[in-house]
């Protein structure tokens, strides 16, 4: 983390986890537990159908309400789909954008990410855009070429002046629910590179300001040796943000004095 800069970013994805009923239920865990929570920003990307509770039971807290997807175009005839507009309507922050799991079920493309990066800053939202290798691609040894490929290519048509609203989330396929985390150096090299797109496409100045994540089986135990790491701005949590406990427990680790 490097906090002069730039914020660092706790979000939790739900996927597709939790009722609404149980949507209040964790607010009402998880809202006393915060204090310690004075530095980072904390979200939590839940189902569509949770989101009016979600907004609803972390009114007036420090916790934003994300989704976990959008489509790009503003309205039509998409049966089952939602517009970054619904979202924004609804009260929504932030949007994770071609997660790998929406690439690999639901075939989402760097340019499909592309088109949903503009809807979300369009609207107003602010994009967690996903990003990472398979494991087969990081012994080929091409990670960083795709990297390069995925980050331009999501980016290509952005502004300057709109990354402020953008994050990054370095996600490595393999450690994605595997219980198998990069290593804090893994994460770090990779959030470094990215770092290093951004400024070859926009500068240094933008770069140091853009939040990178790293996601991948962060939890309790790891999460304070990953985002010791000075370019690790926080995390995108999905099982250890299911449990209150867990999930304060990688807050706190991004709150050390
Ligand atoms: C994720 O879904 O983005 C994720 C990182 O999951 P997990 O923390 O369970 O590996």
């Amino acid at each position: 983390m490097n906090r002069r800069y730039r914020k660092t970013i706790i979000a939790g994805n739900w996927k597709m986890n939790k009722t609404a009923s149980d949507t209040r239920a964790f607010a009402e865990e998880l809202k006393p537990l915060l204090s310690k929570a004075k530095w980072c920003d904390i979200v939590l990307c839940v189902p569509f159908v949770n989101i009016p509770a979600a907004i609803k039971a972390f009114k007036d807290t420090r916790v934003a309400i994300g989704a976990q997807n959008l489509h790009f175009e503003d309205h039509g005839a998409f049966t089952g789909e939602v517009s970054a507009a619904m979202l924004k309507d609804l009260g929504v922050k932030y949007v994770i954008i071609g997660h790998s799991e929406r690439r690999q079920y639901w075939n989402e493309t760097d340019l499909t990410v592309n088109k949903k990066v503009h809807a979300a800053i369009d609207a107003g939202l602010y994009p967690i855009v996903c990003v990472g290798e398979s494991l087969e691609q990081r012994e080929l040894g091409v990670t960083m070429e795709l990297i390069n490929l995925q980050v331009k290519t999501a980016l290509a048509g952005v502004p300057a002046e709109k990354m402020r609203h953008v994050v990054i989330a370095y996600e490595p396929l393999w450690a994605i629910g595997t219980g198998k985390t990069a290593t804090s150096e893994q994460a770090n090299e990779v959030n470094e590179e990215i770092r290093a797109i951004i400024r070859r496409l926009y500068g240094a100045r933008v770069a140091r300001s853009v939040t990178v994540q790293y996601g991948g089986s962060m939890n309790a135990k790891n999460a304070e040796e990953l985002l010791a790491q000075p370019d690790v701005d926080g995390g995108l949590i999905g099982g250890a943000a299911l449990k209150a406990a867990d999930f304060t427990a990688i807050i706190n680790a991004a709150n050390q004095e």
